[in-house]
């Protein structure tokens, strides 16, 4: 896997960037917009811009703009992990 030091320019994360403010859906804290906004790139890997499905596709959730929302890489990961 690349290793991407941008989130991905594409309408849909410009959208979700915009509605959010720049802010992570699940910590409510401020997302980086680039690796160098950060002082290291272990901390760009777990802070970065990643989309999250807010239902998630293992429980049939969409692909669809109104189930993603941005969250840090390591949030996404934590609520990925958490077992419901
Ligand atoms: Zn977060």
């Amino acid at each position: 896997m690349s290793q991407s030091f941008r989130p991905p320019d594409t309408e849909l994360f410009r959208t979700l960037w915009a509605r959010q403010e720049g802010c992570c859906a699940l910590c409510g804290l401020a997302m980086p917009e680039s690796r160098f906004d950060l002082a290291h790139a272990a901390l760009w890997k777990k802070q970065r811009p990643t989309f999250d499905h807010i239902r998630p596709r293992a429980a049939g959730g969409s692909d669809k703009p109104d189930n993603l929302q941005l969250a840090h890489a390591a949030c996404n990961k934590r609520k990925g992990a958490r077992v419901e």
